[in-house]
């Protein structure tokens, strides 16, 4: 007999399987990145193909196969409605489900981290969904990118340098090269250092250290140019280490044109 378990999951992606029914990649609470098949998701009045859209969270029921998971029973928890309006909600939750479908994709049925990741991506989805300017996505977006790379054991310090192992007090430079923050004195021969400003790194140490959904100081006063870059400083980061270029903001550019 097929053994069923249940558990909660947000959609990520989904692609057909046949003409009736549709694969789902999914990311759990329980076993992290799943794959499952929605069976007849795409005849007109599925309600299963209702619940199987990207970023819904769901309730599900599903029996164990070998490769693929079969979805018995999907109840909605949280459908982020807003992310679908937004050109900008939309593409930045796409950034969400690409980096998890990178980082997560070998972790299969290796759930140590899985719960605390469900929950990253939830709020960020919900925070996403709910906010009402650039600044309040662009925020979720940044949290949602240190807190990621945090749980993942990736997480950079903003206040030490790697090298000697003292406290930066100011002129930081980071090095993608190293993958962290280097002071003057040791930076001198790496030639790929940036420049981070001292506010800058206090902001995003900041982020790092208080809970997703706690608020901080600079919340209200981080503007739209700061936030992106720091966003653009963490997709370079997270693109480093994980060899691969995410694409949404490409597509997007060429969409735009
Ligand atoms: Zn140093």
């Amino acid at each position: 007999m097929r053994k069923n378990f249940t558990t909660e999951a947000i959609n990520l992606k989904n692609y057909p399987l046949n003409d009736n029914d549709n694969i789902v990649i999914m990311f759990s609470k329980t076993k992290g990145l799943i794959r499952a098949v929605a069976k007849g998701a795409k005849r007109p009045k599925s309600k299963l193909g209702a619940r199987i859209q990207m970023f819904i969270a769901n309730k599900l029921m599903l029996f164990e196969g070998k490769n693929l998971d079969t979805i018995a029973e999907a109840q909605s928890l949280n459908t982020f409605s807003k992310i679908r309006n937004d050109l900008d909600k939309l593409s930045y939750s796409m950034y969400i489900a690409e980096i998890i479908n990178i980082f997560c994709s070998n972790q299969y049925n290796h759930n140590e981290n899985s719960e605390e990741i469900y929950n990253l991506i939830f709020n960020a989805y919900d925070k996403i969904s709910n906010a009402k300017s650039k600044e309040e996505i662009l925020l979720s977006i940044l949290k949602f990118q240190i807190k990621l790379m945090n749980i993942l054991g990736w997480g950079i310090d903003f206040k030490m340098c790697s090298i000697c192992q003292k406290e930066i007090k100011n002129d930081a430079l980071f090095s993608f090269q190293q993958g962290s923050f280097l002071c003057k004195k040791c930076a001198v021969e790496d030639k790929n250092c940036i420049k981070i400003h001292d506010k800058i790194r206090d902001f995003m140490q900041t982020l790092s250290d208080v809970n997703f959904l706690q608020e901080t100081k600079y919340d209200k006063l981080a503007n739209i140019a700061v936030l992106k870059k720091c966003f653009l400083f963490m997709k370079k980061y997270i693109d480093n280490i994980s060899h691969k270029k995410t694409k949404i903001f490409e597509v997007l550019e060429y969409v735009k044109k």
